[in-house]
């Protein structure tokens, strides 16, 4: 992990040689001051929670720093100076000052790319995007690699839902399965998810982490169609040449097992579930195969 080392870098390495008697300029000076107690990043607001008459306190996704935790003050003020940049959404670059423990205070932002105000015009896509941002906060990534790639996946997923690129529905379900991935959950929809077996397999077995061969299929796994099947690995790897192609069927059958995939892996019910299950119930019943 190297979350944090940016702040420690002034005061490491070739900074032995450096005096520490002059005090008069330690506010500045390597390992204190201005630099060591502030950090500059990009950032999307996950949600926001008040705080008193006029503050606001931001859940934010880094890139570097995973979830940072910051109050933003005067919000609610209609002279503050910070606008519509710290809502839900608002893709920006923000200036924080640390604090103690985990709640730190932004000093600056400056807004990239308005996705809330994009968003907030179709209630379908504000609510996807709300079901995206409680799973980055639920699904937690295994490493600093898996934290970029998250910020890369919900950045992506924020700019293919506000232009409307794909199948909203899709977008979801590609964004759930990489995010899952990202936390070292990734399912196989190829090759065998027990022995590895080359695929493509027609069983599911979700508790085994995906397709599994006719050996390894415990009794009672689902078959789905094989054209289902082809759409939740374009999606893992986003395909879209693939997926944008999928029949309506497919589309609410992979919904169905992205949801019981993700339920299987997080305790807690998320919002993102009751979705896929709308988007699944949706689907004609499927005929037996
Ligand atoms: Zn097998």
């Amino acid at each position: 992990m190297r979350a944090g080392s940016s702040a420690a870098a002034p005061g490491e390495g070739g900074g032995g040689a450096v005096s520490r008697r002059g005090s008069a300029r330690s506010s500045r000076g390597p390992g204190g001051g201005y630099t060591a107690n502030s950090f500059r990043t990009e950032g999307i607001v996950l949600r926001t929670h008040r705080l008193g008459e006029a503050d606001r306190i931001l859940e934010i996704l880094t890139p570097d720093h995973g979830i940072v935790r910051a109050v933003a003050k005067g919000v609610r003020r209609s002279t503050s100076r910070f606008g519509s940049v710290v809502e839900p959404f608002m893709h920006s670059t923000l200036q924080i000052a640390r604090g103690r423990k985990d709640l730190h205070t932004v000093s600056q932002a400056q807004l990239i790319t308005p996705y809330a105000t994009w968003l907030a015009a179709d209630y379908e896509l504000f609510s996807l995007a709300a079901a995206m941002a409680e799973t980055v906060e639920r699904v937690t990534a295994v490493d600093a690699d898996g934290a970029q790639a998250q910020f890369r996946l919900f950045h992506g997923a924020l700019a293919a839902l506000s232009r409307r690129r794909h199948t909203p529905s899709l977008i979801l379900s590609s964004f759930l399965l990489r995010t899952l991935s990202a936390a070292g959950w990734a399912p196989s929809f190829t090759d065998c998810a027990r022995c590895g077996a080359p695929g493509p397999h027609r069983s599911l077995a979700i508790a085994l982490g995906g397709m599994v061969c006719e050996d390894c299929r415990p009794s009672g796994s689902s078959r789905p169609a094989p054209e289902t099947v082809g759409l939740l690995a374009a999606l893992q790897v986003g395909d879209w040449g693939v997926a944008d192609a999928a029949s309506d069927l497919a589309v609410r059958e992979a919904a169905g097992i992205v949801g019981a995939y993700l339920q299987f892996h997080v305790e807690r019910r998320l919002v993102s579930l009751t979705v896929l299950e709308q988007m699944a119930q949706a689907a004609p019943p499927a005929p037996p195969r």
